[in-house]
């Protein structure tokens, strides 16, 4: 049977009796099974306004789709349409003004494969395969962020499809108030169809990764609480550690894999000479039982855990920022640590500052500057038979560290459940973005997101 036809639709169309029907409809997530009445890949900004108006007159729930990455399965629904972004993938790098144009559907590694030919960055995610739409949207933390900021804060201006079709761009002179939504409210505004990012010089990073086992584990927080902590901490010096069961990297002692430990990763994003001394120092003082430190190119380092978080897992997702790693903290995080099942999941405690904390809690729509740590416990495995043993695992976790969490939740960091709730996701902007959603799409098109309802009224 031939798919529907979209009237002004110049793209693909893929309906339930297609043969990669099944392939286009399955996100990064393997937990949601979800069958839409059609997916439509747009090959312009038009097309994803016509795909718009059809989903609206024929009553269709939208799903927009860029990478696939949503943890709760946004991009994906049931019975409604799906306009999946993937071939509005194009990169253009204008040299000389040392921007680039992203196309809405873009991935990240397609993003630094143009870009790194020119010795150039955009500070994103670190796995390769995540979409940079939904990735910019909700904020963007990366390897990159305590030297260049967030995603959106080298975001110059957006095009974006509004939820009646119409085209607009978005940047700090045209629709100012929709620009400032767009820098971490979320899908909520329109579908965006291209970015235009600033450009950073930047062509590889010093590394040190480190393993240590579990009782070894507190001297690592404590150290990268103390190297983070101090004033005088360089925005080159990013520490990010993972309590989890070792995996098989090239430079672990196969001994150590699948023990659960702490694996940490220091990375110096300035004068590689100059951040020997600095990781040669802790590498020193922390004796670590395996680790590797060594100059490597920033594409190497951009895809080394695609494999790790290949498409098809299923993850369930709690997170929260935090001010600090108090020793009660420390205690809690340990203890859960040792009860890791799967050799997948973790407990992430990413280190924020730098250039993010120089930016006024207010000029965009992420307001959470001034936490110096997010804490992401993304529970992560294989077979549907484990899902209710990790999904208590990641809910208990959690519950054992919420008390030490500051406020707000990282929208990219979400599921969808429980105290999840948008309120807790823009924080203190909440409002604000409500009256902008109330301009920019009064009858909540684009609700499968973290979703904020339009507010007309100035409260
Ligand atoms: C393996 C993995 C690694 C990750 N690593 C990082 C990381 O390093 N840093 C980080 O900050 N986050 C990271 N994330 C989280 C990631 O940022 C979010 O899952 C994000 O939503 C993914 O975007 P996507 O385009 O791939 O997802 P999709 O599932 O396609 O979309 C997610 C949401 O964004 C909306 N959306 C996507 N593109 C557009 C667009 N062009 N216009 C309007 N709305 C759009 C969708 O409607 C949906 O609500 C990771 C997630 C995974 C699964």
């Amino acid at each position: 049977m031939a798919p529907t036809a979209i009237p002004g639709f110049s793209g693909t169309v893929i309906g339930p009796h297609e043969a990669d029907y099944d392939a286009a409809r399955a996100i990064w997530n393997a937990m949601h099974d979800r069958r839409p009445a059609l997916i439509a890949r747009p090959q312009s900004a038009k097309d994803v306004a016509a795909a718009i108006r059809y989903a609206r007159a024929e009553g269709l729930l939208i799903a927009v789709r860029g990478g696939g990455h949503s943890m709760p399965g946004h991009s994906v629904c049931d019975d409604g349409i799906v306009i999946d972004l993937r071939a509005l993938n194009q990169v253009r790098v204008y040299l000389r003004a040392q921007t680039a144009i992203v196309g809405g559907g873009t991935l990240l590694g397609e993003v630094d494969r143009a870009t790194q030919q020119h010795g150039l960055v955009l500070p994103a995610g670190v796995v390769s395969h995540t979409g940079a739409g939904g990735l910019t949207l909700g904020g963007g933390v990366g390897r990159l962020m305590r030297r260049f900021g967030l995603t959106i804060d080298s975001l110059q201006s957006a095009e974006v499809v509004t939820a009646d079709g119409e085209i607009l761009r978005a940047s700090a002179d045209e629709h100012a108030e929709l620009f400032w939504a767009l820098r971490g409210g979320g899908g909520n505004f329109g579908i965006v169809t291209e970015f235009e990012f600033a450009l950073h010089e930047l062509s590889e990073l010093l590394i040190l990764a480190t393993f240590h086992p579990l009782a070894d584990a507190r001297q690592v927080i404590e150290r990268g609480r103390r190297e983070m902590a101090d004033p005088a901490a360089r925005d080159e010096l990013l520490w990010t550690s993972f309590l989890r069961r070792a995996h098989d990297v090239p430079w672990m002692t196969p001994e150590f894999v699948g023990r659960p430990g702490i694996m940490s990763l220091v990375e110096w994003s300035g004068d590689p000479e100059e951040g020997l001394a600095v990781l040669s120092r802790i590498r020193d003082d922390l004796q670590p039982a395996a680790s590797d430190l060594a100059v490597v190119p920033f594409l190497f380092m951009q895809t080394i855990t695609d494999d790790l978080f290949a498409h098809g897992l299923r993850t369930y997702i709690k997170a929260g920022f935090a001010d600090d790693l108090p020793d009660g903290l420390i205690d809690v995080l340990l203890e859960r640590a040792a009860s890791v099942r799967s050799p997948i999941s973790q407990v992430e405690l990413l280190a924020l500052g730098g250039a993010i904390a120089r930016v006024d809690s207010g000029a965009t729509a992420f307001p959470f500057r001034q936490a110096r740590w997010l804490i992401n416990i993304p529970a992560t495995w294989r077979d549907a038979a484990d899902d209710e043993h990790e999904i208590a695992w990641a809910r208990a976790t959690y519950a054992a560290v919420k008390p030490y969490l500051s406020e707000g939740n990282y929208v990219n960091f979400m599921g969808d459940d429980e105290d999840d709730t948008a309120a807790g996701a823009y924080g203190r902007t909440i409002e604000r973005l409500a009256r902008i959603k109330a301009v920019y799409d009064p009858d909540n098109v684009f609700q499968l997101n973290q979703n904020i309802k339009p507010t007309a009224s100035t409260p």
